[in-house]
């Protein structure tokens, strides 16, 4: 880590708000820059021995991601700086890559499509064993960790009858927006000798901090809100363990999955602007689900801040928001979900979220989606723009 990079304890006291600002800011001196360089350099001066963390050549290290990788330690409140990675996916895949040869994983079978995709792929390839769980179950996410049990099903449990070796969590999931109770999961992966990574891409550390909630590493596709202008592709990992964070590294620089500088760069330029972004969305998506709610097109929604959302105590018990992420039943069926899309005319009907612009898509236009997920699904990623303009274009695309 460059010594330059400000500590933790400079902020302490401040609001999140106030750290994803001050963070990683260039030492103060008269005539320099207020804002980090970008460094585009794939090697460094250097002579006589080089030992592993010397800023030696590219692969291994480069001044652009101190910044960014202080920011978000500080922000998921972790002592060690966190790591930024080529994309979401190049995180996932070095927190997977912690699981020994033959083990067990324990993921929700809603997690990003992406994520179960590698890991059935994994599984598939023999690296490890796969239980797919409805996370928001405590008691059957406790029975898959634990193993030994027999599946309601009555057919074999994956992976044998040994514990698990890592849970992944991911709460809100996508799209189903289920909520998990991450405190308790996380203690019972502990109590089976787990690792606990949680995705925490859809909540931000401004509404949900996992590491304070009993996970060992949070990933973060920081494509998404962290960035927030879908203009980036790029990722990140945080843990508090130097042991695991060592890991983690030996894996990104051994295969690869670096951060370019100028996306990182813009990264940390994304999340200067978080707490805005992050407050005005969820204030809109609050709003637009309650309206949802009650519109003679809709069958249901799903959206932790309702009050009559399943997942709405727990959000409210381990989260300071419910995000800005809402899934929408059209009564209609698939076909009024596809009308609706395409009726649309400030919404854009575009895969991905967390940008300041709203996006809709129907979910199972994916074919890879599962078909748990309902036809008539549309996931709203809420953006910045005025309520009563994304409302009123609902409202017209409905009729
Ligand atoms: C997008 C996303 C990912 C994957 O990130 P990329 O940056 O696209 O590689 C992982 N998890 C969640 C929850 C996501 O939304």
């Amino acid at each position: 880590m460059d010594s330059s990079a400000p500590t933790a304890e400079e902020h302490t006291g401040l609001h999140q708000d106030s750290v994803a600002v001050a963070s990683g800011r260039p030492d103060r001196e008269p005539g320099s820059a207020v804002n980090p360089p970008v460094v585009l350099s794939s090697t460094y001066f250097g002579q006589g021995q080089v030992t592993a963390g010397d800023r030696s050549y590219g692969r291994y290290s480069n001044p652009t991601w101190d910044p960014f990788e202080t920011a978000l330690a500080e922000l998921e409140g972790a002592s060690e700086p966190a790591l930024a990675y080529a994309s979401g996916m190049a995180a996932a895949a070095s927190a997977l890559s912690l699981v020994p040869p033959g083990g067990t994983v324990v993921m929700p079978n809603h997690s990003y499509g992406g994520t179960v995709g590698l890991a059935q792929r994994l599984a598939d390839d023999g690296a490890f064993s796969l239980r797919l769980v409805n996370i928001a179950d405590t008691a059957e996410v406790k029975a898959q960790l634990a193993g030994g049990g027999q599946p309601a099903g009555g057919e074999q449990l994956a992976g044998g009858g040994q514990p698990a070796d890592l849970l992944w969590v991911e709460s809100p999931t996508n799209p189903m927006l289920e909520v998990a109770d991450v405190s308790a999961i996380a203690a019972a992966a502990h109590d089976a000798g787990a690792l606990v990574v949680a995705d925490n891409t859809f909540s931000t550390p401004l509404v949900q901090q996992p590491l304070g909630l009993g996970a060992d590493v949070v990933i973060h596709s920081v494509t998404k809100y962290l960035a927030g202008h879908s203009d980036v592709v790029l990722g990140a990992a945080v843990t508090s363990d130097p042991q695991l964070r060592e890991r983690l590294l030996t894996h990104r620089s051994m295969h690869g999955s670096i951060a370019g500088p100028f996306e990182t760069w813009m990264a940390l330029r994304g999340l200067r602007t978080l707490a805005l972004r992050v407050e005005r969305s969820q204030a809109n998506a609050a709003e637009l689900a309650s309206r949802l709610q009650r519109h003679p097109a809709v069958a249901a929604v799903r959206f932790p801040g309702l009050p009559d959302d399943p997942g709405h105590e727990r959000a409210k018990r381990q989260m300071s928001g419910f995000g800005s992420i809402i899934g929408v039943e059209m009564a209609g069926g698939a076909a009024a979900a596809d009308a609706l899309v395409g009726r649309l005319k400030l919404w854009l009907p575009a895969t991905s979220l967390g940008g300041v612009e709203s996006l809709i898509e129907r979910r199972r236009r994916h074919t890879n989606e599962p078909e748990t997920v309902p036809e008539p699904l549309v996931r709203m990623s809420v953006g910045i723009e005025h309520v009563e303009d994304l409302w009123a274009d609902l409202d017209q695309g409905m009729r």
